[in-house]
């Protein structure tokens, strides 16, 4: 178990369930049963690549909790995943279904590649031998995969191809974020940076601002970031600065998104775009803006750069980008912090539509889905500071508490840990 629970990022999480945990009393049982994932799989992908060679690139699904319902999380594809990451991610996943209200549970996997070196042709082999070596563990009604960093709608038509293969039929459910031609859901595609700017829209409200007024700025213009960046400008924010793995960009007035976007789209990356200045990816983080998003990988706000972090309002995009020891740096001085289960919810609350739009046939409109989303979000949002209120306690704790309240719930009913 201990390369299980080693990593920095598990460590982290375990910190912030126990001091939830100790906060609403929760049952021991209940606690020690959630330290832990209920089953880790390791497997390993052999890959023929283009050049005949055969390369072996190592698999991890960790399926943490199923009291609520199927698992459900994410694949990375990324040269950083490790068991315990993904271990940490599962646990993550669980806590921010429970929070969001889904009849869902917490899983996560991925594989340690950097999926930028290989071509569309390995990319395909890869997904569809890692699809068949987790076959027994995945299904529509046991564990749900998804897009993460490093994986995108292609990956899951892949997963969602061979897993039916094997079926004899064609299994849409198996997968969420599929492209909508083959049974994914309309708004899904922007689904978690748009969920992203509803509780960007809630936190400023707490302190009297609108998004149409607020400086922004936007560590990662990936399939978050991007989305972030799109839904805030349509709504009048000015978003200052914005960064990808070529670097950062800054307009003292704002970027203009619509023309960023184009740029990326012609160019693939934001380094050059002609109407801003290029500036270091760790400027970024410091910049005096109103609400800072940082929508990359965990860890990039920590004790190094923690005493320059100048925005008011941090809202985390990517899953734990702000470390436990900086999060309470900030905490104390006065820095409201939108934690990830609850910020990037978005994703996994329009993966729920799209696997009940599966179930029964029947396929929503993009306004259908953006209002459904807009509910859960702000509703959660209203429950997790209605709690901090209560007891006092920064949103971090608070929604790591709204969630364990649900989960020991569930647990008791089901006679688990008891
Ligand atoms: N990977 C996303 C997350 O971390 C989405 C997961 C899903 O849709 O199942 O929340």
């Amino acid at each position: 178990m201990e390369s299980l629970t080693e990593g920095a990022l598990y460590r982290n999480t375990l910190r912030t369930l126990e001091s939830a945990g100790d906060l609403i009393k929760i049952n021991a049982n209940a606690l020690e049963r959630l330290k832990l994932p209920r089953r880790a799989v390791i497997v390993s992908v052999p890959v023929k690549m283009d050049d005949g060679r055969v390369q072996i690139f190592p698999g991890y699904r960790v399926q943490h909790n199923q009291t609520l319902g199927p698992f459900k999380g994410g694949l990375r594809y990324h040269q950083s995943v490790n068991l315990s990451e993904v271990a940490a991610l599962s646990m993550l996943m669980t806590f921010k279904n429970s929070l969001l209200g889904l009849p869902l549970g917490g899983a996560k996997g991925g594989i340690t590649v950097n999926p930028n070196l290989l071509s569309m042709n390995e990319l395909e082999h890869l997904t569809r031998r890692f699809t068949t070596e987790l076959n027994p563990f995945i299904g529509p009604d046991k564990d749900i995969p998804a897009p993460d960093v490093g994986t995108d709608s292609q990956t899951m038509a892949w997963m969602l191809d061979t897993y039916s293969m094997d079926s004899g039929f064609s299994q849409t459910g198996v997968v969420t974020g599929k492209p909508i031609e083959i049974g994914g859901s309309h708004g899904r595609e922007c689904a978690t940076g748009l969920g992203v700017v509803y509780t960007i829209e809630k936190a400023l409200a707490t302190r009297n601002r609108k998004i149409q007024d607020a400086k922004i700025a936007i560590q990662g213009f990936g399939k978050v970031g991007m989305h972030v960046a799109i839904e805030a400008f349509a709504l009048g924010a000015k978003i200052l600065a914005v960064s990808d793995v070529s670097g950062a960009i800054y307009h003292p007035e704002g970027i203009n998104i619509t023309q960023l976007k184009k740029y990326i789209d012609e160019n693939k990356v934001l380094k050059g775009f002609p109407n801003a200045q290029g500036i270091d990816g760790e400027e970024l983080l410091e910049l005096d803006v109103d609400v800072l998003a940082p929508c990359a990988l965990d860890g990039t706000i920590n004790s190094t750069n923690v005493d320059r972090i100048k925005a008011p309002i941090i809202v985390e995009g990517a899953n734990g980008p702000v470390t436990m020891n900086a999060n309470d740096e900030l905490c104390k001085k006065g820095v409201l912090i939108v934690p990830d289960i609850l910020a990037n919810g978005g994703g996994v609350v329009v993966s729920y539509f799209e696997w009940v739009q599966d179930i029964v046939w029947l396929f929503w409109q993009e306004d259908e889905v953006r209002q459904k989303l807009k509910t859960i979000m702000y509703r959660s949002f209203d429950t997790v500071w209605n709690f901090a209120q209560e007891k006092q306690e920064n949103l971090r704790i608070s929604a790591m508490g709204v969630s364990l309240q649900r989960l020991e719930k569930a647990m008791k009913l089901r006679g688990q840990a008891w």
